[in-house]
Parts: structure tokens; C-alpha cells; sequence
């Protein structure tokens, strides 16, 4: 069939509406009629090729819609479900059989491959060319997309799938770093740098977890009044203070009993290992690209014990965690929500500037 798609092709080019051919789902795979797509900074760095997923490519890997059709061997879902999607996996390797999906001994591949595992993409262009796909798993940006069925997870009928679709990525990234890998026991402290769709989640889940000192560190002043609203203690910023210093400060000399990195930049990565407090720990989230070093004071921090985590996707299961994120949304406990600006989809490129200009949080786009 054909589909609307928007399609990267080109190095740090702007994206293109396109007619693209789909082929047939595969019998593992689940055909999905995209309701709406979060756009996430991933997105961005992949068009740019910090990551090598082949260009052209149908990106986005924050879909929401409804199934339209099932290949022969899915089980889990059927023609008329609303769903949501997440990262795709493999099921069967160590990490994914012990409930580490974000860690699938075939995780690169299938985030940035842009291919089945047979070679085969699922969108061809009009003169012909192969387009990558399964970007995640999902290829999102795109009217309709074979999507892996393991990228998929089942919500209720009356879902708002387009205020739903970008759980499956930023803001599971967020929240989960925070609830399942943190952990933080209720007064803790907590300080998160970069306070953007990923750190502004995982604020909200350090207010359900119960942080009594929540401390958002950001250069972009309204980015840090929104972190005020949405449940920070304190703000830093970074540009004029010395954060560390700050943060030192907040806590009573002690520092960050727990901390989050969400900017992927090696001078903040050092700010976010220097504000732990001993025995902290810190989660990063951030990306930066291949062969990206940073400082690490191996001198000073040696004797604090503190632990620093190197994050996937919050490391979340899916099909557990974004139902959890959906009924705390419900209670009003975890309103991410306010974090969402709709674009419609001929609008993506804007999407992908307001993000970058620190005008949007969280773009979604809607078909
Ligand atoms: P974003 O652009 O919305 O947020 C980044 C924030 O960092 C912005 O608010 C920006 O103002 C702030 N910032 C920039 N320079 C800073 C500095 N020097 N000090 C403090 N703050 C600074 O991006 P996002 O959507 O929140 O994504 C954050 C990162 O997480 C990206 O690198 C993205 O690729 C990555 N990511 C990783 C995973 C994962 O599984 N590990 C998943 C999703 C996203």
C-alpha cells in the first residue's frame, strides 16, 4: 500500500513529506495506522548521524495509533487495538529473559539497524529505493508502518493516544531511570540536569516517589521557572552559578543523594559526578556521539562510593511500565501532559526546531 511518510534524507537536512510504498507485514509484525508520534531528541540525532542508521529513513520511535492488520504468528493484539509503541527486542537472549529488554544482546540493530533482521526494509521510494525502517522497531513518522510486535503495547480503546504516544520512549526514560532504577526512598534528594521532555519526567517521578528535595539543573531560564511548576525545590542555573557549588549548597554540604544526567555533554556529566553525595547515585541518560570521552575526578570520587549508571530506556519493560505511567496519569499523580505541544504532521521540521530551540518540550505530531 502506499503511505504518508516523513523522511530523513540527507545529513542534518530537514525532513521530507513523501508518498512512500509499504510492503506486507511480515508474520511476526503488526501493521499500525499512526495516530500520533512524539518526536524525541533521538530522532534528531539520528537525521543529524550521530547515530548511523542508512539514510533515507522513516524515523520516529514514539508511535500511537490503531492495528490494522496482524501477521499470521502475533498473538498479543488484533485488527481494531489501540496501541502503543515502544522499543523493539529480540525475547529470547539473556538480558531480554531476565527482564532487560532495554539491554537486548540485539539492541543497536534494532534501534538504528533501519532493517529487519533479513536485510529487507518495509518502505521503498517512488524511483525505487530502499528506505530504512523499524527504527526501534516502529518507523513512527510514517501514516501507516509494519511495526516489530514486541514494540507493542495494548491500551484501553478510550485512550488519548495522542497524548500517550510519547511514553514509549522520552518519558519512560525519564520516569523509569528515576522509579526503576533510582529508586529514591521518599525524602531523598535529587538533583537532574537538563530539564527537557527527559528530565522533566523524570522530575514528575521523583514527586511520585517522594523527594523532598528536587533540584532541576537547566541554561534555558523558562525551562527552569516549568521545572518550579511541574515540582522542583530548587533551581540551578548553570550559566550563572556554579552548579556544583549550588547543589552543595541545597543539600547542606552533602550533595545529590541521587542524581540524573539528561544533557549528554561531558562538561555536565562532570557537574553531575562531582554533585553526588557519597554513597549517591546517578543515572546518564543523555546521548552523545560515538567515541564522546568525559572527566571523571577518579581522585576525589573514589572514596565517596557513589555508583553511576549508564541508562537505556529507563529500564523499563513496556508492557508493565507504560500501563503503570498510564493509571499514575490517571490519578493525576504524574501529569505529563503539560509537557505536550501537537504539530501536525506536514509540521514536523518546526516540531524538530521548537525542541531544539527550547521552545517545546515534547513535540507530538498527529495524522
Ligand atoms: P531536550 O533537548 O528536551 O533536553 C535537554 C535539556 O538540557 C534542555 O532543557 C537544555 O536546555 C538542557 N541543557 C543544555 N545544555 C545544558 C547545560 N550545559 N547544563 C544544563 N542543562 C543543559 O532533550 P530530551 O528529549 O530531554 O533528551 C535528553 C537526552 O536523552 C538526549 O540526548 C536524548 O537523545 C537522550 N535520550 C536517551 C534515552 C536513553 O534511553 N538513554 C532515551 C531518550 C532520550
Amino acid at each position: 500500500m502506499r503511505t504518508k511518510a516523513a523522511v530523513a534524507g540527507a545529513q542534518g537536512e530537514p525532513l521530507t513529506i513523501t508518498e512512500l510504498e509499504l510492503d506486507e507485514p511480515r508474520p511476526d509484525e503488526v501493521r499500525v495506522r499512526m495516530v500520533a508520534s512524539g518526536v524525541c531528541h533521538t530522532d534528531a540525532i539520528v537525521r543529524d548521524q550521530w547515530y548511523p542508521t542508512p539514510l533515507p529513513a522513516v524515523l520516529g520511535h514514539e508511535g500511537a495509533g490503531v492495528v490494522e492488520a496482524v501477521g499470521d504468528a502475533v498473538t498479543s493484539v488484533k485488527p481494531g487495538d489501540h496501541v502503543l509503541l515502544s522499543f523493539d527486542h529480540c525475547g529470547r537472549c539473556d538480558n531480554c529473559a531476565s527482564g532487560h529488554p532495554a539491554y537486548c544482546r540485539e539492541q543497536f540493530p534494532r534501534f538504528f539497524g533501519g532493517r529487519r533482521g533479513d536485510g529487507s526494509t518495509a518502505f521503498t521510494s517512488a524511483d525505487g529505493t530502499a528506505v530504512s525502517s523499524h527504527f526501534f522497531g516502529q518507523s513512527s513518522f510514517a501514516a501507516y508502518s509494519n511495526v516489530a510486535e514486541r514494540s507493542v503495547v495494548k491500551v484501553p480503546d478510550d485512550a488519548p493516544l495522542e497524548l500517550l504516544a510519547p511514553l514509549g520512549c522520552g518519558i519512560q526514560t525519564g520516569a523509569g531511570s528515576v522509579l526503576n532504577v533510582l529508586a529514591p526512598p521518599a525524602g531523598s534528594s535529587i538533583a537532574i540536569f537538563g530539564a527537557g521532555a527527559v528530565g522533566c519526567s523524570a522530575l514528575l517521578a521523583a514527586v511520585v516517589a517522594g523527594c523532598s528535595t528536587i533540584i532541576a539543573v537547566d541554561v534555558v531560564p523558562e525551562r527552569l521557572t516549568f521545572a518550579r511548576e511541574l515540582g522542583a525545590t530548587h533551581t540551578v542555573n548553570s550559566r550563572e552559578v556554579d552548579a556544583v557549588e549550588e547543589i552543595a549548597r541545597i543539600t547542606g554540604g552533602a550533595g545529590a543523594q541521587y542524581a540524573i544526567e539528561t544533557t549528554g555533554i561531558p562538561a555536565v556529566f562532570r557537574q553531575f559526578t562531582d554533585a553526588l553525595a557519597t554513597r549517591g547515585h546517578g543515572v546518564v541518560v543523555g546521548a552523545a556521539a560515538l567515541g564522546t570521552t568525559a572527566e571523571l575526578d577518579i581522585g576525589s570520587r573514589l572514596p565517596s562510593g557513589i555508583t553511576i549508571s549508564m541508562v537505556v530506556e529507563g529500564e523499563s519493560v513496556p508492557q508493565t511500565f507504560l500501563p503503570l505511567l498510564v493509571k499514575l496519569f490517571e490519578e493525576g499523580r504524574f501529569p505529563f501532559d503539560r509537557l505536550i505541544e501537537h504539530y501536525a504532521i506536514d509540521d514536523i521540521n518546526e516540531a524538530f526546531a521548537d525542541s531544539a530551540a527550547g521552545r517545546t518540550l515534547k513535540p507530538v505530531v498527529v495524522f
